[in-house]
């Protein structure tokens, strides 16, 4: 294909599907609880994509041999994954059968379909913050080799690791995690939204003060119907969920 000068890479590589699901429904670590999956396997982010939710988050960290994995915390089934080689860590196997997905076998995974958003948390280094940006820049090197980026949005509690992806990727969307910053200071820094604890939400004027900003509000982690029928209320962007069938139960009934 022939690209014409006017048609800048970024917005080849960022172009947007119009398939995106267009609900508020962000399955936390994919769709696991329901059907009794593992957390943030790909059967957990197949059913996320199989229910309709509009994104399926899931927490990347990276082996002692610098291959990136998906796993909650900072240890896969006792042992610490930064201190692993991906070799070993394949001695242990989730629930269903599966091995400690690679980043790379999840994304390709997400890619088979164009409706629900991959929403990758980076989690920070037990090794502090040197080894954050050289995790951070791992991860965005993999998303541009399998020509991901439509399909991510980037989220972190750690600022800097956020900021490296948007030096090296600045188009790349970004929501940060912590709560602890206002949204003009995420505005001036290139961030997209804020992803907030939605307690966080609950003091000020948050949800009026980022539509004026044109940055998103995300919710997490929301599994009480009274919470979020208040999100709903009050027009929330995203709301990210261990019920994602709960929370679309509600918002069909309203
Ligand atoms: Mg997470």
């Amino acid at each position: 294909m022939v690209m014409t000068l006017s048609s800048s890479y970024a917005q080849q590589k960022f172009k947007s599907f119009k398939t995106w699901n267009k609900n508020v429904v962000i399955a936390h670590r994919g769709a696991w609880k329901a059907k009794g999956l593992p957390e943030n396997s790909i059967a957990a982010l197949n059913e996320a994509v199989r229910i309709g939710c509009h994104g399926a988050e899931f927490d990347v960290h990276m082996t002692a041999d610098s291959i990136l994995v998906v796993n909650h915390d900072a240890d896969f089934l006792g042992l610490p994954i930064e201190k692993s080689t991906y070799a070993e860590l394949k001695a242990k196997q989730l629930s269903n059968g599966e091995y400690i997905p690679t980043v790379e076998s999840y994304l390709k995974a997400g890619m088979k379909q164009k409706n629900t958003r991959l929403v990758l948390e980076i989690k920070p280094s037990k090794a502090g913050k040197g080894q954050d940006l050289i995790l951070a820049a791992k991860v965005v090197e993999m998303v541009k080799k399998l020509k991901a980026e439509p399909w991510v949005d980037y989220i972190s509690f750690s600022y800097p690791i956020l900021k490296k992806v948007k030096a090296i990727e600045p188009e790349a969307k970004l929501a940060y995690l912590a709560g602890d910053v206002s949204l003009e200071q995420l505005k001036a820094d290139g961030f997209d939204g804020a992803d907030y604890h939605y307690s966080v939400y609950k003091k000020g004027e948050w949800f009026a003060k980022a539509k004026a900003l044109g940055l998103t509000i995300n919710a997490w982690t929301v599994n009480d119907p009274a919470d979020m029928k208040w999100l709903l209320e009050n027009k929330v962007d995203f709301i990210t969920t261990n019920e994602p069938e709960l929370l679309f139960a509600l918002i069909n009934k309203r």
